[in-house]
């Protein structure tokens, strides 16, 4: 099968040739003038056919900005030296951003509507009801038309000059290693060499630059937190500064508050797997060497082999599943071989119901390879099976956005243990240093954060943050020994700075992956076909509802510690059979 070798991918589904994109830049131009050319009308009286074309001339713009954009990223991802891609993709961009402030009235002035006025348009246009109702519901933190301006304006001088100039100095940092100038990626991939000086040395490297620079990197930190505060609690009264995320999240406080003592009171068992995992295969335990590798046997599985492991992993599963799957090898739309200038790591894009998603990644043969065959394999299936939704329920919410992709590596997992017990149990060390990042690490940084937080309102210095996090990190690690240095790792932490709060997301989108695939494992036959067509459903609704209204749908309660603790429980089983 000419879709199982190893290949470069075909953009020519997005786009016939480069050249073509001026035309489709062109027809987007039109587009928003179109839309532009309803802002006279767009009232409170504005009436139903008027507002509805406007929401369809919207999805139009979606729907055709895609192809162009994705083609643009792509073009550039497949070779970074490429000069013409990366000017398209900047052109592109600007003029996202471009149309996007052309928009804004259409968000800004709906937000204002008086709520009889919006109901009246959301329930006559009931396919659009989740998007306009979370949009308008915004309503109740708004401030006058003038305090936003100034906020508008103040947002662009302030605050987010202060994140671009963290971005501009972190992303300039360079690091001694071993004699030589490296940068922050480079060094994160010693921290998971096999050579323990090499893990202990890329720390020490990172450490170094931040410390040195903790003082600016704190101040920036504290005036980033003391605006988010004044501005979202204090005049805009969120109930509290985590309650802002929540509420773009869609999620309510408490079922995050759940969550996050969930994955607290599980600490423990982050903290055991690591032990075993120190005393099984020999590793110094001490937070230095939390990613070491194991010593694993030399092991390379060929590409078409691997297809077929994946495929088959995804057909125990489900035929849906493996249809997906292949429907992307089979349209080429997977970039899978070895290239020099291509993108580091591995994603899947394509957030339209008219493209069949694409996937980058580099595939050489070891196990890590393969999970992420399988990973990105599952975005790429969630995305089909939403593809029936409109373009802007298409992409799913983040918390729901690796489902598919983490129960792929789980049932990978399980497929391989069938096959080949051995090669399980490295597998096994693989996907517990993930569940570990992005799961009790995630959780660990919102802790600190909501203390941070508050301690900033407080005036704590930067000495006060990282004596705080040092503290938290000892009980997060239990007996490990946590190096001083380890201090300033917040530091460095982007999102922290970036997004307040947004790492959570991480945690719930796994846990929520396990605790359905506890739920499949823990039935057999006709019970076990009905949770598999559930998820199926769930993974086929895209955002058209909130997470805890699309997991309800199927018969599972977010806000129930239970639900979590199902999810952890795998993780348990996971370790346990680490120590066997
Ligand atoms: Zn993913």
């Amino acid at each position: 099968m000419a879709s199982s070798k190893l290949s470069k991918w075909n953009l020519k589904d997005l786009l016939k040739k480069p050249g073509d994109a001026d035309h489709e830049i062109t027809k987007l131009l039109d587009l928003v003038k179109k839309i532009e050319s309803y802002q006279p009308q767009f009232t409170p009286s504005v009436s139903v056919e008027t507002f509805k074309t406007m929401i369809q001339l919207i999805e139009q713009l979606a729907l055709e900005s895609e192809c162009v954009k994705l083609y643009s990223q792509l073009w550039f991802a497949e070779d970074m030296q490429n000069q013409q891609a990366l000017a398209l993709k900047s052109k592109l961009e600007t003029l996202g951003t471009d149309m996007e402030n052309r928009l804004l009235f259409f968000s800004q002035t709906w937000k204002r509507f008086p709520e009889k006025d919006a109901e009246r348009l959301i329930k006559a246009l009931p396919q659009y009801a989740y998007y306009l109702r979370k949009l308008h519901q915004y309503k109740k933190y708004m401030l006058s038309n003038e305090e936003e301006r100034i906020i508008n304006i103040k947002d662009l001088t302030g605050s987010n000059t202060v994140v671009t100039v963290y971005e501009m100095l972190t992303s300039g940092f360079t690091f001694d290693f071993n004699g030589k100038k490296i940068t922050q990626e480079e060094l994160f991939h010693y921290a998971r060499d096999p050579d323990p000086k090499k893990r202990e040395g890329a720390y020490k490297a990172l450490y170094a630059v931040f410390q040195e620079h903790s003082a600016l990197l704190g101040e920036i930190y504290k005036a980033l937190a003391l605006d988010w505060n004044k501005e979202f609690v204090e005049l805009r009264k969120y109930s509290s500064s985590i309650a802002v995320r929540n509420f773009g999240h869609d999620i309510q406080d408490s079922t995050v508050e759940t969550l996050l003592n969930v994955c607290k009171k599980n600490q423990k068992l982050f903290q055991n797997y690591f032990e075993i995992k120190s005393k099984k295969y020999k590793i110094p335990f001490n937070r230095y060497h939390l990613y070491a590798p194991p010593k694993m046997s030399p092991f390379k599985m060929a590409y078409p082999d691997a297809v077929k492991l994946v495929l088959d992993a995804y057909q125990s599963f489900s035929p849906v599943f493996r249809t997906g799957a292949e429907k992307i090898l089979h349209e080429h739309h997977i970039d899978s071989e070895v290239r020099k200038n291509k993108s580091t790591g591995a994603f899947c894009a394509g957030e339209s119901p008219a493209i069949t998603p694409y996937i980058l990644l580099s595939y050489t043969g070891d196990l890590h390879s393969i999970n992420t065959l399988a990973h990105e394999l599952g975005h790429g299936i969630h995305h089909l099976l939403s593809s029936k939704q409109n373009v802007l329920y298409v992409s799913a919410v983040l918390p729901l956005a690796e489902t598919a992709s983490i129960f792929g590596e789980l049932l990978l997992m399980d497929h391989v243990k069938k096959l080949n017990p051995k090669l399980a149990q490295e597998l096994l060390v693989l996907e517990l240093d993930g569940f570990y990042g992005s799961i009790g690490r995630q959780a660990g940084f919102v802790a600190f954060e909501k203390e941070a937080h508050r301690m900033v309102l407080e005036h704590a210095s930067t000495e006060d943050l990282a004596k705080q996090y040092s503290k938290m990190l000892k009980q997060h690690f239990g007996n490990m020994e946590i190096p001083d240095c380890f201090r300033w790792e917040w530091l460095y932490i982007n999102h922290i700075f970036t997004v307040p709060f947004y790492c959570y997301a991480y945690s719930f989108g796994n846990l929520l992956a396990l605790s359905l695939y506890a739920q499949y494992k823990k039935h057999t036959g006709k019970e076990r076909d009905q949770i598999v067509d559930k998820i199926i459903h769930l993974l086929s609704q895209g955002s058209n509802a909130s997470p805890e209204q699309l997991v309800a749908d199927i018969g599972f309660d977010i806000t129930q510690e239970s639900f979590w603790q199902a999810g952890f429980d795998v993780i348990k089983e996971m370790v346990e059979a680490l120590q066997d």
